[in-house]
C-alpha cells in the first residue's frame, strides 16, 4: 500500500529519522509508539507525503486514497461555524442526510451540534475533527494521536469505529489499551530507527523487559 525506503529526516543538526525502511501492507493496522520527540509525527508526515524526506523515498501503491489526521488536526476547524455546519460542508453529497446520525455516534447531542466550534472543549474538537476525517472514503488512514484529549467513552467510540474499518491504518498512540485493542503490528520509534513487533503491545513490552530493556515505559 505504502513504502518508505531508507527514509531520513533532518532538522538543522538533529537527525530525527535515519534510514527508515517501512512497508505498510494492505489490511495492516500499525501502531507507532515511542517517547515524546522520538519522531513519530515526523514519520507520519513522511508517510502522508506532506513532508519530503531529506534522503530515501516514499512509494505509493495503486489507487491509494489517504486520509491524514495530523497531531494538531483540530486546528483546521473553523471556530465560527457550528458543529453541524462544519460536518455538513465536509460530507460528500450522498452522506449529508446522515451527518446528524454520525455526529450522534460520535457523542454529539442534539444541542451540541448547533454550538460554534470556538466553544467546544479540546476533546470535543478532536472528536469532531475525527468524525469529519472519517467521512472520507479512504483506503489508508494515517492517524497521529487520534485519542488526544478523549475521555474513556470517546475512546471506546473511536475504537469501535476503527475496528469496523476495513482498510489499512497507521496510527500513533501513547495509550497501551488502545494499541492492544487495535494494532496488528507495533512499530516502536526511537534513536532514529524503528523496531517492528508482529503482535500485541503488552507482549512487546514484556519481551523488552525480559531482555532487561525498559524503553517505552512511558506508556500508560
Ligand atoms: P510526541 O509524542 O511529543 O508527539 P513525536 O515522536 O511525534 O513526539 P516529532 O514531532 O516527530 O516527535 O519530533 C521529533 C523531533 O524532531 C523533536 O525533537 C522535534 O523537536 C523535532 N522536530 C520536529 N519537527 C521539526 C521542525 N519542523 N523543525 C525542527 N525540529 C523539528
Ligand atoms: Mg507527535
Amino acid at each position: 500500500v505504502l513504502v518508505l525506503e531508507g527514509a531520513s529526516q533532518v532538522y538543522g543538526d538533529l537527525r530525527v529519522l535515519d534510514g527508515i525502511d517501512l512497508r505498510v501492507e494492505r489490511g495492516e493496522r500499525i501502531a507507532l509508539v515511542g517517547p515524546n520527540g522520538a519522531g513519530k509525527s515526523t514519520l507520519m508526515r513522511l508517510l502522508a507525503g506532506v513532508e519530503a524526506p531529506a534522503a530515501g523515498r516514499r512509494v505509493e501503491g495503486h489507487n491509494l486514497v489517504m486520509a491524514y489526521f495530523a497531531q494538531d488536526q483540530a486546528k483546521v476547524l473553523d471556530p465560527q461555524k457550528t458543529v453541524l455546519q462544519q460536518m455538513t460542508e465536509a460530507a460528500p453529497f450522498s452522506m449529508v442526510p446522515r451527518v446528524r446520525d454520525i455526529l450522534g455516534s460520535f457523542l454529539f447531542s442534539g444541542d451540541d451540534v448547533d454550538k460554534p466550534v470556538r466553544v467546544l472543549s479540546g476533546g470535543e474538537r478532536n472528536r469532531l475533527a475525527l468524525a469529519i476525517l472519517l467521512l472520507r472514503p479512504a483506503n489508508l488512514l494515517l492517524l497521529d494521536e487520534p485519542t488526544n484529549h478523549l475521555d474513556l467513552a470517546s475512546k471506546e467510540v473511536l475504537l469501535e469505529a476503527l475496528r469496523g474499518y476495513r482498510g489499512t491504518m497507521v496510527f500513533v498512540s501513547h495509550d497501551r489499551y488502545f494499541v492492544d485493542a487495535l494494532a496488528t503490528r507495533v512499530v516502536a520509534v526511537g534513536g532514529g530507527g524503528i523496531e517492528s513487533w508482529p503482535g500485541n503491545y503488552s507482549d512487546f513490552l514484556a519481551a523488552k523487559a525480559a531482555r532487561g530493556e525498559t524503553g517505552h515505559s512511558e506508556l500508560r
